[in-house]
């Protein structure tokens, strides 16, 4: 039926009418904190390219994940900033029992009750060159990378981690953890896996500064995947999931909505997407120069993830989403 008997904007007429209809709405439920420990006491410095968001030695660090558990936000999304004396070839620190994240961990778990600790597992912050693993001539050996995020992942785990999310993008990632993981009693514990994450420019605030870990030489296309492809980011999903993968992921978020598409319409998984440190700095930047109206822009990134499919959504904004949702902001 055409016009005029067909007129959309009936519904578009009042937030009464605009809320009836409306079909995705962001609740703090989705969000997830990624937060940076660091080594040290009393330690609260702010990222310059991240606003918002610290470097935090582990009390501080217990501040604000209570603050994030106040908020209502079920989960953060840890990592670690070691002090570059602990950084070596075989990443040893990055499974050490009382490494920096397997303290935090400890901490977290004793003092905010009620708060999800997922742990990013990866080697990159290990390693003086800051390859996601061990390096041979250059090239970033597979196989014996895996030993060691399988040795990492168990370390969290025993720590008491809630969740552990492998990040590199090696082959049998998911297996190699999964199978270690089950072999160490943790058979119970889930996977959020970085399944479709590509080699991105927008990552750079994360590793010049979040995790101070920006390459020495080199680049990452080797394990992590081009931006023009997306058929192959169904393959990786796959294979993960027949790994064994609890959760998958997309990263980085909003210019791969189209995947993040594509991985719901064909996993009907549980889809997390991180809305990575490049795309929290265009907005913030932005919203700073007086460009765009942050809190808005926001919600409208928030909601485009939930409209694409995705289920979580990890983000530095977090905080700041919560506090709106809480203060009742609309975006109807
Ligand atoms: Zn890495």
């Amino acid at each position: 039926m055409a016009f005029p008997a067909t007129r959309p904007r009936r519904l578009r007429q009042n937030d009464k009418f605009r809320r009836l209809v409306r079909e995705t709405n962001i609740a703090v439920d989705d969000l997830v904190w990624p937060l940076f420990a660091v080594p040290g006491h009393g330690i609260r410095e702010e990222i310059s390219s991240l606003p918002g968001n610290y470097h935090l030695s582990i009390d501080c660090l217990v501040d604000e994940s209570k603050r994030a558990r106040d908020l209502g936000i079920p989960a953060i999304l840890l990592f670690g900033v070691p002090d570059p004396c602990d950084k070596d070839e075989r990443a040893s620190k990055a499974y050490c029992p009382n490494g920096l994240v397997q303290k935090a961990v400890r901490a977290l778990k004793a003092h905010v009750p009620g708060l999800l600790v997922i742990t990013d597992v990866c080697l990159c912050e290990y390693t003086p060159h800051a390859h996601c693993g061990i390096l041979e001539k250059g090239y970033l050996m597979n196989d014996a990378s895996l030993d060691v995020l399988a040795k990492t992942a168990v370390s969290h785990a025993e720590a008491g981690c809630d969740m552990v999310a492998p990040a590199a993008m090696l082959d049998g990632q998911i297996q190699t953890l999964r199978h270690s993981l089950d072999l160490h009693g943790y058979s119970n514990l889930p996977i959020m896996a970085y399944s479709a994450k590509y080699a991105s420019k927008l990552y750079d605030p994360f590793f010049k500064e979040g995790t101070q870990s920006a390459l020495a030489h080199g680049d990452k296309k080797t394990h992590q995947m081009s931006f023009a492809n997306s058929d192959e980011a169904m393959r990786e999903i796959a294979l993960d999931v027949e790994e064994g993968a609890d959760i998958i992921m997309v990263k980085p978020g909003l210019f791969y909505l189209d995947v993040v598409y594509r991985a719901k319409q064909e996993f009907q998984m549980p889809l997390a997407v991180y809305n990575v440190s490049g795309e929290f700095a265009m907005i913030d930047a932005a919203a700073r120069m007086g460009r765009l109206d942050k809190c808005a822009v926001v919600f409208e990134a928030l909601s485009c993830f939930k409209r694409a499919g995705a289920d979580i959504i990890i983000s530095y904004f977090a905080p700041m989403a919560a506090e709106c949702l809480e203060r009742g902001w609309k975006s109807f």
